[in-house]
Parts: C-alpha cells; sequence; structure tokens
C-alpha cells in the first residue's frame, strides 16, 4: 500500500481500501527512512517494510503476516534446532567413545610409562583393549612391552637371586671350587679353596698349574688322564682322589669332581667343579685298612695280610716255579707261663719285642706277620733252597736268645718253629699255613726251641690224631679202655709197696696205643674229666679188692696218674673222696701223681687243690720230675710226699756218670725237703742196685715188672708176698 504522511491510503491491493484512514499512532511510528517493524493488525501480528520518499512525503508499505511468514522459519528453527541437537548428541557420544577407547588407553598407557620411569610399575599390570584398532594394538604392544619386562625383571631377579646363592655357597661352602676357562686357560680357584692348603685369597694366581703342578707326583699322570678323558668325553664327570701339597708341604687329601661344557664341535671350553677335602677321611679309611690287616700291639702285619701274601706267594710260584717261597710258622715257648706269672703287661711288651726284633732281622721282600696270641708267620719269598729257611729258622733262635728287659725283670725266650716250603698239590694259603702249624707242633714236641721242616708222616700223624680222637669217644663209651698196673717195689727190701694204675687201649683195628698218644688227645678233648673219674674208680675198686682179699696186702697202696685238666676241674677233690669213702680205704693207700708241667699252668689253683688232696690224707706225687721247667723252683712250693725221678734219667745212667750225680742231687735235695723218692724206669738190676746205693726208697721199671692186667698183678702180688721178694 502507500499513503501519504497523513496516513490516507493512495493505493492499496484491495480497492476498498483506497482513501483509507491509517491509525496515526501507527504512522507516528514511521520513521522518515526506510524501516521494518511489526504490528497488530485486527488481532494478527504483520510484519511491516516501508520506505520513505521525502519528495512526495509518502510511505509504500507492505505487510506481510507475521505467520506467513514465521511458519517457516519456526519450522527452520526447529529442524536447525534438532540437527543442533542431534549433532551435540553425536558430538557427546563420540566424545565420550573417543575419551573411553582412545584417550583413556592413551593416558594409562602413559601413565603406565611414567611409573615405568619412576620405577613404580608393577609388572602385572595388563590394560584392556576392547577394539582391534590402532589403540588396541597400542595396547597390545604395550602389554607385549610390560610382559617382556616383567619377564627380564624376573629372569633378572632369578639370576641375582642364583648369583646369590652362588656367592653364598662360595663363601659357606666347605668344598674349594674352581671354574676353569679352557679358551682363556685360566682357573677361578675359589678363597675356600685356597684355604684348604692353606693360603689367602692373594697368594695363589689363575693358572691351572696352581692345581695340577700341586698334585702328588703319584697322582698326576692319573688326574691329567681323568681330566683328558672327560674332555675327550669319555666320562660323564671329572672325578679324582688325589693329595694337594699344603703350604707346610705335607700333602692334602682331596677328591676333585668336574662338569665340562662343549661347544657344537664337543670341543671342552669350560669346566668347573669343587675340591672337597677328605684328608680326615682318608685318615680314617687308611687307619681301618691298617687296622684290618696289621695287628694292633706289634704293628706287624696280621693273619689275614699274611694269607694274602701267601696267596700270592702261590699264584707267582704256580706261574713261575723257580718264584720259591718258605713260610716259617713260630711259636713262642713258656709264653703262657710268662703271661701268667709276670701279667699280660709283660707279656705284651714280650710280643712287641719279638715283633720288632723279627721285622728288623728280615728282608724288604719278606714278611714277618703276628698270627695270634704267641704265634707268629713269616713268608720268606724267592729263596733258592730249604737252607735259606733254615738258616732264618737259626736266625730267629739266635735273635730271641739275646735277653730281653721285660720291665725290668730280664729274660731270654725261644720258640719252636715249623717250616714249609712251596710244593706241589697245595693250592691254599690256609693248606700251607696247617702244615707249617703241624711242623710247629712237631718242634715243640721234640723238645722246643728247635724247628722242624714240614713231611707229610707229620699230616699222617695228625691224621690218626683226629682219627683217634673220633676211636676214643667210642672207646670210652664201649669201655675198651683197661687198666693195668705196674708194681712199685721197696728198692732196701724188694718188698712191694703198691701199683701204679697205668690206662692201656687196644683199638680193635691198630692194636695198642700208647697212653703217651691218647692221653694228650683225650686231654684237648675234654674227655679226660670222665676217663680220669673212672680210672679213678676203678684203681681205687682194684685196690679194695686186693686188700679185702690178700690178707698181707692190707698196706698196698695205688698211685693213680692225674692229668692237669683233672687237677683245675672243681669236682676233683669230691671225686677221690667218694672213691675212697665207697672203697672203705685209709686214704693214705691212694697216691696222686701230678706232672710238673701239669701244674705249672695253674700254679695257684694246683697248689690250692694238692693242699686238699692232702686234707683228705691221700698221697701227693710228682711224677716225670726233672722233665720240666725249672723244677727245683716248685718243689718246695707244692705239697708233695714224693719225687719219681723220671726215667730218663735213670735210663742209661749206668754209661752216663752225669746222670748217676743228677739223680744223686735229685735224692739228696728231696731227703732235705723230708721227701721220698721213687725211680722210674728200672730196666736192669744194675740201675736198680746203684739206685739203691744213693738211697733211693722205691722203684719200678721192666727189670721189676711192666704194667700188667690186674689178673696177673694179683698173681704177682700174691707170689711177691709169699717170698717177700719180687
Ligand atoms: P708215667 O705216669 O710216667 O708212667 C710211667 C710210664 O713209664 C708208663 O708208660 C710205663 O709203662 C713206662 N715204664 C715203666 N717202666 C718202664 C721201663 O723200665 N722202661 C720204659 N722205657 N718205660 C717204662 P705208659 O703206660 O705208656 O704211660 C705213659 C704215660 O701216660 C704215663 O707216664 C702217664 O703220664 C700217662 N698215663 C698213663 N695212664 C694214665 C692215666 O690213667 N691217667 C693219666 N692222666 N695219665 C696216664
Ligand atoms: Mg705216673
Ligand atoms: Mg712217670
Amino acid at each position: 500500500m502507500v499513503f501519504d504522511a497523513k496516513g490516507r491510503v493512495i493505493y492499496h491491493p484491495n480497492q476498498s481500501f483506497l482513501g483509507s484512514q491509517i491509525s496515526p499512532v501507527f504512522v507516528e511510528k514511521l520513521t522518515s527512512e526506510d524501516g521494518i517493524l511489526s504490528t497488530e493488525v485486527d488481532g494478527e501480528e504483520m510484519f511491516v517494510t516501508y520506505a520513505y520518499s521525502s519528495k512526495s512525503n509518502w510511505y509504500v508499505m507492505s505487510l506481510i503476516p507475521a505467520n506467513t511468514f514465521t511458519a517457516k522459519t519456526s519450522l527452520i528453527r526447529t529442524v536447525t534446532f534438532s540437527l543442533l541437537l542431534i549433532c551435540f548428541c553425536f558430538a557427546g557420544i563420540a566424545a565420550v567413545f573417543i575419551t573411553q577407547n582412545i584417550v583413556n588407553p592413551i593416558r594409562k598407557i602413559t601413565e603406565q610409562f611414567r611409573s615405568f620411569q619412576e620405577g613404580t610399575l608393577d609388572y602385572r599390570t595388563r590394560l584392556e583393549s576392547k577394539w582391534d584398532d590402532e589403540v588396541g594394538e597400542l595396547v597390545i604392544w604395550f602389554n607385549a612391552f610390560v610382559e617382556g619386562l616383567a619377564a627380564r625383571q624376573e629372569s633378572e631377579k632369578r639370576l641375582s637371586e642364583s648369583e646369590e646363592r652362588y656367592a653364598l655357597a662360595v663363601r659357606g661352602a666347605n668344598d674349594g671350587l674352581w671354574d676353569w676357562n679352557l679358551t682363556t686357560d685360566k682357573i677361578y680357584l675359589s678363597p675356600r679353596w685356597k684355604q684348604i692348603l692353606g693360603y689367602e685369597e692373594d697368594d695363589i694366581g689363575n693358572e691351572p698349574a696352581e692345581w695340577l703342578e700341586r698334585v702328588h707326583p703319584d697322582s698326576q699322570q692319573e688326574v691329567k688322564m681323568k681330566i683328558d678323558a672327560h674332555f675327550q668325553g669319555r666320562t660323564p664327570h671329572f672325578e679324582s682322589e688325589h693329595r694337594l701339597c699344603h703350604k707346610d708341604n705335607t700333602y692334602r687329601w682331596v677328591l676333585a669332581r668336574g662338569l665340562a661344557l662343549f661347544d657344537e664341535t664337543g670341543s671342552a671350553y669350560r669346566m668347573a667343579g669343587s675340591h672337597t677335602e677328605i684328608t680326615g677321611r682318608k685318615e680314617a679309611e687308611n687307619q681301618l685298612r691298617h687296622d684290618a690287616f696289621y695287628d694292633s700291639l706289634t704293628d706287624l702285619p696280621n693273619r689275614a695280610l699274611f694269607l694274602d701274601r701267601l696267596g700270592s706267594a702261590i699264584f707267582r710260584n704256580q706261574r713261575n716255579p723257580s718264584a720259591k717261597f718258605g713260610i716259617l710258622f713260630l711259636d713262642l715257648d713258656h709264653f703262657k707261663l710268662i703271661n701268667d706269672s709276670l701279667g699280660h703287661n709283660v707279656g705284651d711288651v714280650l710280643l712287641q719285642e719279638i715283633g720288632r726284633r723279627l721285622g728288623k732281622s728280615m728282608r724288604a721282600t719278606d714278611t714277618v706277620a703276628r698270627l695270634g696270641g704267641d704265634e707268629f708267620g713269616i713268608l720268606l719269598e724267592n729263596i733258592d733252597d730249604i737252607r735259606d729257611a733254615t738258616q732264618t729258622a737259626d736266625r730267629i733262635q739266635n735273635l730271641l736268645s739275646q735277653p730281653i728287659d721285660l720291665l725290668g725283670t730280664e729274660t731270654i725266650t725261644s720258640a719252636s718253629i715249623g717250616i714249609m716250603m712251596n710244593a706241589p698239590g697245595y693250592n691254599t694259603p690256609d693248606e700251607y699255613l696247617r702244615d707249617a702249624d703241624i711242623a710247629m707242633y712237631r718242634a715243640k714236641a721234640r723238645g722246643k726251641a728247635r724247628y722242624e721242616i714240614f713231611d707229610q708222616t707229620m699230616r699222617d700223624y695228625i691224621m690218626l690224631r683226629l682219627e683217634l680222637e673220633t676211636d676214643l669217644r667210642l672207646a670210652i663209651e664201649q669201655q675198651e679202655l683197661t687198666l693195668h698196673y705196674q708194681p712199685i717195689i721197696s728198692l732196701e727190701n724188694q718188698k712191694i709197696m703198691g701199683f701204679e694204675s697205668l690206662l692201656r687201649w687196644s683199638h680193635l683195628e691198630k692194636g695198642d696205643i700208647s697212653p703217651t698218644v691218647f692221653i694228650p688227645i683225650a686231654e684237648e678233648t675234654g674227655l679226660i674229666l670222665p676217663l680220669g673219674d673212672w680210672v679213678l674208680q676203678n684203681a681205687t675198686k682194684q685196690l679194695c679188692f686186693w686188700q679185702s682179699q690178700i690178707p698181707a696186702a692190707s698196706e698196698l697202696q695205688i698211685s693213680v696218674n692225674l692229668s692237669g685238666k683233672q687237677l683245675v676241674h672243681p669236682d676233683l677233690v669230691e671225686q677221690i673222696e667218694n672213691a675212697i669213702q665207697q672203697n672203705s680205704l685209709q686214704p693214705n693207700c691212694l697216691n696222686l701223681e701230678v706232672t710238673e708241667s701239669d701244674i705249672i699252668n695253674d700254679t695257684e689253683t694246683a697248689a690250692t687243690v694238692l693242699k686238699e688232696i692232702k686234707q683228705l690224707g691221700a698221697g701227693t706225687q710228682m711224677d716225670d720230675f726233672g722233665t720240666g721247667y725249672s723244677s727245683l723252683s716248685y718243689l718246695h712250693q707244692f705239697p708233695f710226699d714224693v719225687i719219681k725221678i723220671d726215667r730218663s734219667f735213670v735210663m742209661g745212667m749206668t754209661q752216663d756218670k752225669s746222670k748217676v750225680s743228677l739223680i744223686k742231687t735229685i735224692i739228696l735235695m728231696a731227703k732235705e725237703l723230708k721227701k721220698k723218692v721213687i725211680a722210674e724206669g728200672i730196666e736192669t738190676l744194675e740201675e736198680m742196685e746203684i739206685l739203691r746205693e744213693l738211697g733211693c726208697e722205691y722203684g719200678q721199671g721192666f727189670y721189676i715188672s711192666p704194667a700188667i692186667s690186674a689178673e696177673d698183678a694179683t698173681t704177682f702180688l700174691k707170689k711177691s708176698l709169699e717170698h717177700k721178694a719180687v
């Protein structure tokens, strides 16, 4: 519309408005310039634009209902707002998404790196990644990185632990440790290693020679060979026991063990191991070995070692018959007497001195051994013939006859020696020793202080002894033994004084066996006890018979031989008493004969028992006087009534005047001690005459009568009583 300044409508699209008046209030709002404003027309809001023409003073105005206009803009606004909202939403979501999936992980990674730098990183930390994108990859890499770190840290920890452990072990170990770099040929030797040999840390360098050149010369070769064997892969590890030179120049035993490392070509490039000091163990082992093979008293080889060396000698001889050998089995004479009378200490000193003398006098190739008790064995190797052995035996006797000082008491000694040469048919050391022992026994039996060379007859004798032992048991059970009686007469008036009862054994196959053969067997086996009692019973019974049957024989006496074994048996005195009582004998009609050698073993018991026998009223007689050891000294110690001069003095006395003077001395001495004398073994009238002249009261012997059976003895007795003389 167009209207003038007074508001009169000049133009309007609607004809009806032409000339109409616009409200002056409205017109006043208008400016003289162009403008826009809004107004309400008939209650409807309108947007108004206008232009003013100053020339005409008119206004040109257009009106648009606000709603036609705002309807579109509010749509646009709504749409724009919605779009903006959506955008914001998206941006928000995106922000959350980005924060969660990109920023956070990166921040966390950054944080972890920081703590890694600060050293506070927990290696167990692992980040999570949800997406398989770059960040995810970054997280994976990070995790892998931390894992790697963790593994490295773990292995470093283990390494340092193991190094610590190793260092601790090196310091704390009793073993010396070493580590040999074969490429540089330098060796690490631990402080303890050096200490074992008495050195300080700086005293010893790092050359392998520090070890190898200290090895005892005897073992150097062996140690090197063992090391090489291991380097060449021939042994699973290196191990060697050897001695190392200590700073003080003595040697220490060590056990060296080592293990080498090999490169791909199979060459050893390093070997490490330990040295354990085993001196103590070695010494103990050596001591044990020594104890097992050496006698503790004399320090000589013992029986086991002797047998071992003898075994080797037999072996050599079997391969080379010219390698002859001989053994000497030596048993000291009267050792038991010295031991019992002077005490075991003195006995020990004697054995030690003899061991020393024997050891010193032999060649280095010979073995002197103590076989046990007072027995020594000598093995002579590579000898020419038996003379080497017999000369050695003589030399030994000579050595033993040199005075020995036994804790103040000087004594000389002797030995019985059995000699045995190598011989075909012998295979074991025991066989040799057995026969050397037999020969020694023979030397003893033949008077001691001598040697005997073994021969087969000696073994036969031993075998016979063994057989007899069995037979004797049977003979006793089956009463094959009998008593014979040898008359004893008065040399003054020829009257019979009594009989000596003597055992007889008539063997079914072997014939008569002498009591000198079977009594020792009975003694060794203990059979002498029942046998001795049997003799006592029967001899007294026989005497009772004679005394009761023959009136003139009422004072007849009987002599019964007692063995040493019986003498120390606690039942003996009671047995004697029973025998006397059961046969209603006058006790003084029974005489008991004991030899000197029987009382020598246990002089105290013997003296006591003899006194008890005397208290019973029975007589005691020293048998075989003059054959034993230092007889005279024993005489006054024991309560003997009678001394029986051994037949060896009587035999041949007519030719040997010295025997006569000996007998004279014995008789004089016996008289001095108020003892009667019986001479044994009178075989001739001449002997009987001389003995009578010398003042010997009684005698027995083949000249008068041998031992005869009980029956013959009865006849003899009757005749002799009738004629009053033999
Ligand atoms: P002995 O007690 O010295 O006995 C004397 C031995 O000399 C007896 O030997 C006897 O036969 C023998 N004899 C007697 N007169 C002569 C003679 O003129 N010339 C020779 N050359 N010899 C004569 P026998 O009977 O062989 O007895 C030997 C030994 O056996 C006895 O020696 C005695 O020690 C022991 N003995 C014998 N019977 C027994 C016994 O019952 N018990 C014990 N323990 N030993 C006995
Ligand atoms: Mg006798
Ligand atoms: Mg006699």
